[in-house]
């Protein structure tokens, strides 16, 4: 537990304002990016990303109020940061689950740096409190954190699960790996806001203890990611590769690759039509008695597929087929 922290300094609920040359407001988002570095004697691990794009379109998409698009943000980046860790071909799924207004948060993200989310009720709004957003309070401060990895290979998704410690979502990210992965880790996640409510800036870092890390480095980069400003300014200065610099510090490191993050779906009619046959037989004839067809709106995209009365016997067909589905 030797660098178990986190700092979360984006609880201020102002909004990003970046005037342009000719005075007019403008909010510049840079591509989505994932940075991967490494201290040159092997110990320290940083991961930051700019996930501002894809945050945008995905808290639009969910047509999230302007607390629920911090939290979906911060979700989004912590899972870009953790599909980051994966090797190829692997996907993990974060569900926050509190007693908040917001019932649930899930993000999924794979090795390729796709990423998606969605929330349970994107309506779900708080005042900030103190001037900050209030975070904890929409996720509720008593629940579960759960991370699925789907290690590929034809194997079951592999759940680990942790109680929410601050429902700050970086600080519930920390303990996971700190606690369920057994790899000392600080996660600082932060987003802002247009006046619009569009997501401005979004991103975050992940510093992992590796086990030959050094303690005097280990110490000094702890106490950088204590005294760091705000990662919004930081971002929006100077970028993925700048707050790497900002948190190593004097340490020296190697950056050891980049590559971009974006949002992708991947649902489709046949992942529709399994999830249909998954309710079974009789669940499918109740349906199809009572209407002609059946319309699944996706959760994560919200694009909606529709299943005639003739798709449905055939589904009805597929699932008496194999009782017990
Ligand atoms: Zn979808």
């Amino acid at each position: 537990m030797r660098l178990f922290l986190c700092v979360l300094r984006e609880y201020t609920a102002q909004k990003a304002k970046m005037k342009a040359g000719n005075g007019k407001e403008e909010v510049e988002i840079m591509s989505d990016q994932i940075v991967r570095a490494l201290c040159l004697s092997g110990g320290i691990r940083v991961l930051v990303c700019n996930a501002g794009l894809l945050a945008r379109e995905i808290c639009s998409l969910q047509g999230a109020s302007a607390t629920a698009s911090i939290a979906l943000s911060r979700g989004l980046a912590g899972g870009a940061l953790m599909g980051a860790l994966l090797k190829d071909g692997q996907r993990v799924a974060l569900k926050f689950e509190g007693n908040g207004p917001l019932r649930k948060m899930i993000i999924e993200a794979d090795s390729d740096g796709a990423v998606r989310g969605c929330v349970g009720d994107p309506d779900a709004d708080l005042e900030p409190v103190q001037g900050k957003w209030n975070v904890a309070g929409l996720i509720g401060k008593a629940g579960f954190l759960t991370v699925s990895k789907d290690l590929g290979a034809g194997g079951r998704p592999y759940p680990g699960v942790v109680q929410l410690v601050s429902s700050e979502v970086g600080e519930d990210l920390a303990y996971y790996l700190t606690d369920s992965e057994q790899t000392p880790s600080a996660v600082g996640l932060g987003a802002t806001l247009t006046d619009d409510g569009l997501v401005a800036v979004c991103g975050g870092f992940l510093v992992q203890a590796l086990p030959k890390a050094d303690e005097g480095e280990l110490e000094k980069i702890a106490a950088r990611v204590a005294g760091l400003p705000a990662l919004s300014v930081l971002l929006a200065e100077s970028g993925a590769e700048g707050l790497v610099r900002e948190l190593f510090g004097d340490i020296p490191y190697t950056l050891l690759e980049s590559h971009d993050i974006f949002f992708r779906c991947g649902c489709g009619q046949d992942k529709v039509e399994r999830a249909l046959l998954t309710l079974g037989s009789e669940e499918l004839r109740d349906m199809r008695s009572k209407e002609s067809g059946a319309e699944v709106t996706c959760e994560f995209c919200r694009k909606t597929y529709s299943l005639g009365a003739a798709a449905l016997d055939d589904l009805i067909a597929q699932a008496s087929e194999k009782p017990g589905r």
